[in-house]
């Protein structure tokens, strides 16, 4: 087969599961953010930058297929000398030493506890620094909702969730896995950015929630700069950056440069490549100071 007719095959591929998961998440999330909105007003359809976000929603996952083939080849490659399909294949299929032998269950406990916890600490390191210029574009969305979950520049997607999918991968996790977690990460990722008011009582503590993601979307002065974790709290409880303020709501979305921001998809990808792009400072007084107004609850 020639490559043009496989990269048109692959994108059919990709968009005949895309399109059915966002009829079903634009249902689920409509009905729901009538009922138990965070911020009540415009419904997710009128949001501002719908189109923007929705070339963000089909262009990630093509983006997404095509860096993980690309990573896995090229990591087998150069870390384990392998360089013919076949034995690529026979690499990948069922994962590979002590890891794959444990039970499937297991190595999803595994998959989803470890991916998380690196990406908690590369969430940190794109809050700082140039890296934050990436990591912008997902905070621009001033009217976050669940179409906005998809947002991030492919630098941001290759250096977290594709990269660490990529680790574990190498690392021997049976791509089986991917198979059960690859839906709950959609539709979480979905929910946590969803307009809903939803805390989750005290299991607030054991996973992500809208009003936890939507505080990290707020403005460093604002507090927003915590809730790092995409799954497990747990991460921000343990490093000191858990902020889920009682009796009140987030309200303000943006980024500081929120006016000379690109609203359109082309802007924002070159956006981390402009000179006039917002860097922040390194993180060491920005650590202490989020130890100190830790909040108890
Ligand atoms: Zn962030
Ligand atoms: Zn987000």
């Amino acid at each position: 087969m020639n490559l043009p007719v496989e990269i048109v095959e692959m994108l059919g591929q990709t968009l005949a599961k895309v399109v059915p998961v966002t009829i079903a998440l634009a249902l689920v999330f409509s009905v729901l953010a009538h009922f138990w909105a965070c911020n009540p007003g415009r419904p997710w359809w009128r949001k501002r930058e719908l189109v923007t976000d929705i070339c963000y929603w089909f262009l990630v996952p093509l983006f997404a297929r095509v860096f993980r083939i690309g990573l896995l080849v090229l990591g087998a490659a150069l870390l384990f000398g392998i360089r013919d399909a076949d034995a690529l294949i026979a690499f990948y299929d069922n994962g590979h030493g002590p890891l794959s032998r444990l039970p499937l269950w297991l190595q999803a406990i595994l998959f989803l506890v470890v991916a998380d916890f690196m990406m908690y600490w590369l969430h940190r390191m794109f809050h700082r620094g140039v890296c934050w210029k990436y990591h912008a574009i997902h905070h621009s969305s001033e009217d976050v909702d669940w179409i906005s979950a998809a947002r991030f520049h492919p630098v941001n997607l290759l250096l977290g969730t594709i990269g660490v999918d990529v680790v574990l991968l190498m690392a021997g996790i049976s791509p089986e896995v991917m198979l059960w977690l690859g839906p709950f990460n959609i539709f979480h990722s979905a929910f946590v950015h969803a307009n809903l008011n939803w805390t989750l009582g005290p299991f607030k503590y054991v996973l992500a929630t809208p009003v936890f993601h939507r505080w990290h979307h707020t403005s460093p002065a604002e507090g927003g700069d915590t809730n790092f974790a995409g799954t497990f709290p747990l991460w921000d409880i343990l490093f000191g950056t858990f902020r889920m303020p009682q009796d009140s709501l987030p309200e303000q979305y943006g980024v500081d440069d929120q006016s000379s921001f690109p609203g359109e998809i082309i802007g924002q990808l070159a956006y981390p490549f402009r000179r006039s792009g917002a860097v922040r400072p390194p993180e060491g007084r920005w650590w202490r100071k989020a130890r100190t107004d830790l909040p108890s609850g």
